[in-house]
């Protein structure tokens, strides 16, 4: 049944150089620009309840991934980190880089689009850093208030083989090319004469989506992930703040938000049933939730799994063409095909629509917390069941804690 078009949305080509497209937007999809959200409530939520990187509010099952991993996938992400190392380490301390040029007091929005798009980043956009999602440890780092929003493709084809190692070499090697563009761009803006801070993908000073879509580059998915115009959630996203004198974007509804409830194909092929159907409202923002701990499990044994990526008919034909067969037929592109729908998991075989794979309880049952959290739950149970230990136990227990502590937990991640 066609659709009424509510409204068309502009967007410049895939990459630089290509022809703008066109994403009509339907009657029935239309909501708000950007997300539904309650500022005030946001602002609660940022200043009584302030959020931590994952990476260390769930220290204990992000270690805890390291020993089920295949050693394929052990192999990779040793060697993913060798190489990302030095591109982390180079984007925590380039805010404290100089200018090395001379500021012309003009506004240079323009330049720095045109040579993010050069250098390949898809989307790029411009927004104020919102301080009220920075992650606790980060609050003293960042430095400028301006945040200008980047997006790297990740390669089509590989993506299409989710979940396997060729998908996961497309990643991690994404963020490896990402992490070193990054580094230029932001000498590029110290050339102009401004301050320019990466926010590395793999070490994040907030969740960036938020910002992404302030600056009109997208918005929320039912999968939990940033759906672009062009590639969807195969997007890896980072973002550069700076001093420089720019414009801002303004967030844009694509439709998304009412399209996902009709569509829901990532909810129904999440092999983890991680994602939700329904919207809740969580820190002042409308959004379909994922479960954690329901996702971190098959992730962690079925290579990056990111089934909720493959089968996204944005990330997979687009939104333009997606938008248009909607309105064309009402109805979601590839929905109920194998093409889009079909997903085979290591040593488990092949998936079609329908059909997804069994997990026992046991397999869901990992660390929570933060490490030493997660200690003090085994210490508690082991009191419980066992009673009060020796003091050689109580000893050890004390060292490991200690030990922890003094350690420290990382914010670098493998996002
Ligand atoms: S990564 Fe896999 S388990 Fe996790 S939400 Fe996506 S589809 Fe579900
Ligand atoms: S698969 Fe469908 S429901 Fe899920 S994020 Fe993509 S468009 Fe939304």
């Amino acid at each position: 049944m066609t659709k009424t078009v509510n409204h068309v949305v502009t967007r410049p080509g895939r990459k630089h150089g290509d022809a703008d497209v066109q994403i009509p937007v339907a009657e029935d999809l239309t909501t708000v620009p950007g997300i539904r959200q309650r500022d005030a409530d946001v602002s609660f939520y940022s200043r009584t309840y302030p959020q931590e990187t994952q990476n260390i509010e769930k220290a204990a099952d992000r270690q805890w991934v390291w020993s089920v991993y295949s050693e394929e996938t052990l192999k990779h992400r040793k060697r993913h980190d060798e190489l990302n190392e030095p591109l982390v380490d180079a984007a925590a301390v380039s805010g404290d880089l100089e200018p090395t040029g001379t500021p012309t007091g003009e506004d240079i929005t323009d330049a720095i689009r045109l040579k993010a798009r050069e250098l390949g980043f898809g989307e790029v956009g411009f927004t104020k850093f919102d301080r009220r999602y920075t992650y606790t440890g980060k609050k003293r780092w960042v430095k400028y208030e301006h945040a200008i929003c980047l997006a790297l493709e990740q390669d089509y084809v590989q993506t299409q083989s989710l979940p396997s190692m060729d998908a996961e070499f497309a990643h991690f090697g994404t963020y490896e090319i990402e992490g070193a563009l990054l580094l230029d761009l932001a000498d590029y803006i110290r050339s102009l004469g401004y301050h320019a801070q990466v926010h590395s993908p793999n070490d994040n000073s907030a969740p960036y989506i938020p910002m992404f879509v302030a600056a009109g580059l997208g918005q929320l998915g039912a999968n939990g992930q940033l759906l672009s115009p062009h590639f969807g959630s195969r997007a890896r996203i980072a973002m550069i703040t700076t001093d420089a004198l720019v414009t801002y974007d303004e967030p844009i509804d694509y439709g998304i938000h009412q399209f996902c409830q009709v569509c829901q194909v990532c909810v129904n092929r999440c092999p983890g049933r991680a994602l939700l159907a329904e919207k809740v409202w969580w820190r002042g923002v409308e959004k379909n939730k994922l479960i954690y701990e329901r996702c971190r499990p098959v992730m962690a044994r079925y290579d990056g799994c990111a089934v909720c990526m493959k089968v996204c008919p944005i990330q997979r034909f687009g939104m333009p063409a997606v938008m248009e067969h909607y309105v064309a037929t009402g109805e979601v592109l590839g929905k109920g095909t194998h093409l889009l729908e079909g997903y085979t998991f290591l040593e488990r075989g092949y998936f079609g629509p329908g059909e997804l794979p069994q997990f026992d309880r046991q397999f869901f049952e990992i660390p929570h917390g933060r490490n030493e959290e997660w200690l003090f739950q085994q210490f508690k149970e082991k009191l419980m069941n066992e009673g009060l230990p020796s003091e050689e136990e109580i000893v050890g227990f004390a060292k490991q804690v200690r030990s922890i502590l003094v350690k420290g937990n990382s914010t670098i991640g493998d996002e």
